[in-house]
């Protein structure tokens, strides 16, 4: 059985006092509430990481950034690495988020090195991909994951591999309200793990989290991930309202 995984993308969202507030909501929840089924990972701003991880310490909930340096240290101005992320207590960090390959213009061979230096931090990487919404009404969206996969992954061992999450995040779908159909997003998903397959060989494919991200909320959650390659979501708007994250969460 792959891993399931709900990862809450908070965004550059909340000052620190309201990102801690709702860090403590959040953990008194699962606590109570906690999922068999799930592993539930808050992804906050950089200032939020510390004092995040100190309320998630003993719960069940884990902690990621949503980006990292691409070098290791030195004079890099307002960068925060890779080590410094897993200095806080963070375990994941995301990577190749269409909002850093669109405004930040973070190309593949970026990417590929900041996935690189995290790994080799001790960090466990959700590597995002997806297409733009002109690519998939060109019936390009195939290719152009591949070549996100290809240049911007598939660099790494077999044995790196193994600290990768993917996130297939159609960018038409990001925070639009539109969702791909469950269809959509198995067809995809079927498509990344048949590419990790050829690559990296079937216990590899098997293995690997594929989750679904783009306008999940509580009311398509459950038909998303119930499609057999969709292994839970990065959930980005929703993961700001407790009940609607526990909601999307419930519906793995
Ligand atoms: C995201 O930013 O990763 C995301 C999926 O956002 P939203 O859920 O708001 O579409």
């Amino acid at each position: 059985m792959r891993k399931k995984i709900v990862a809450g993308n908070w965004k550059m969202n909340m000052d620190l006092s309201e990102g801690l507030k709702f860090a403590v909501s959040v953990e008194k929840h699962f606590r109570e509430n906690p999922s068999d089924k799930a592993q539930v990972i808050l992804c906050t701003p950089f200032i939020h990481l510390a004092g995040v991880a100190e309320i998630l310490k003993n719960g069940k909930v884990a902690l990621g950034a949503q980006n990292c340096a691409s070098e290791a240290s030195g004079a890099f101005t307002g960068e925060v690495s890779a080590y410094m992320v897993k200095s806080t207590g963070a375990e994941y960090v995301i990577i190749g988020h269409s909002e850093r390959r669109s405004y930040y213009h973070e190309d593949d061979k970026l990417l590929s090195k900041k996935t690189l230096l995290a790994i080799n931090s001790g960090l466990k990487v959700i590597f995002c991909c997806g297409e733009v919404q002109n690519e998939r009404e060109e019936g390009k969206h195939f290719l152009v994951v591949k070549r996100q996969l290809e240049e911007g992954l598939f660099s790494l061992t077999e044995e790196q591999m193994d600290k990768i999450v993917l996130a297939y995040e159609p960018v038409w779908a990001i925070g639009t309200g539109l969702t791909a159909s469950p269809d959509q997003a198995q067809e995809m998903h079927k498509y990344i793990r048949d590419l990790v397959r050829d690559k990296y060989g079937n216990n590899c494919a098997k293995k690997l989290p594929v989750l679904y991200g783009g306008s999940c909320k509580p009311s398509n959650a459950a038909e998303i991930f119930s499609k057999p390659d969709v292994d839970g979501g990065l959930i980005g708007g929703a993961s700001l309202k407790k009940e609607d994250f526990a909601a999307i969460v419930e519906a793995i």
